[in-house]
């Protein structure tokens, strides 16, 4: 850990789409040329599976042939491929985890169900060096420009690597489905508060039936600025620094003061 870019790595690859999804293999090649990669990926799409593991259930790893580079699928979610590959493959002998690339935006709360997200939140908590990549789709299912993402990542992962990683600390990257020359630049922004609108609909079945559909299609619209959302709707890489301490530290001691004061001011 630390500010440092090391030339040679031990890196993992993993994401939520699944281990034959077009994302994984972009996010591979570019690696490559940073150190050793090995992909530990879900044997089937896991999207917003969030941070979920697997505890009452076994998990099963087989290796992949024909990917061109060491792969692992697993039965399990993304937080397992990284505890796989750390504790049982690399014996801890891992120094970045690379999540992604996902197919589909992981802006505003989407980071909070995102397996790919969650994939670097698990590297962060093992103390690795670890970034979420998400090719973001203006409209889904929209154009998937994976050669701007191969493109951006070529030129930006070295510089990505001199970021500062303290401690619980991890990056989510949303790259425009955009044409790569119509890409503004790379902006690091905050969260955004949301993505989506109404996005629960009821529909009926051929017997008349009503069933529930969410989060089929995201639609996204200018929002707040400095969000990682208003960026990508502008044109720009979003570059996000998250942190695994969801404290609101600004409300500890305001929440104690108004606890406490219960037995010198009753209602
Ligand atoms: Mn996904």
């Amino acid at each position: 850990m630390g500010g440092y870019a090391p030339t040679y790595m031990r890196i993992l690859i993993t994401n939520d789409d699944g281990i034959l999804a077009p994302g994984i293999a972009v996010l591979a090649n570019v690696a490559a040329d940073f150190g050793d990669v090995v992909v530990v990926a879900p044997d089937r799409e896991r999207s917003a599976c969030g941070h979920a593991f697997t505890m009452r259930n076994p998990i099963r790893v087989r290796e992949v042939e024909g990917l061109g580079l060491e792969a692992y699928a697993c039965d399990g979610v993304p937080t397992d491929c990284v505890n796989f590959a750390y504790y049982q493959l690399l014996n801890g002998e891992l120094d970045l985890v690379l999540s992604g690339i996902n197919s589909g935006p992981n802006l505003g709360f989407d980071a909070t169900y995102s397996g790919t997200v969650a994939a670097a939140m698990e590297g962060a908590i093992n103390g690795v060096r670890s970034i979420a990549v998400s090719l973001a789709m203006f409209v889904e299912p929209g154009p998937a420009y994976w050669d701007t993402a191969d493109r951006w990542l070529r030129e930006n992962l070295g510089a990505m690597l001199r970021m500062p990683f303290p401690e619980l600390a991890f990056y989510n990257v949303n790259i425009p489905s955009i044409a790569y020359d119509e890409v503004r630049g790379t902006r690091f922004a905050r969260m955004g508060l949301r993505v989506y609108e109404n996005r629960f609909e009821k529909r009926l079945d051929p017997y008349g039936n009503a069933y529930y559909w969410q989060g089929s299609s995201a639609h996204m619209q200018a929002a707040e600025p400095n969000t990682d959302l208003r960026a990508v709707s502008d044109g720009f890489v979003s570059v996000t620094p998250m942190s695994l301490d969801w404290t609101r530290h600004t409300s500890l001691d305001e929440a104690h003061q108004a606890f406490f004061s219960r037995s010198s001011q009753p209602v």
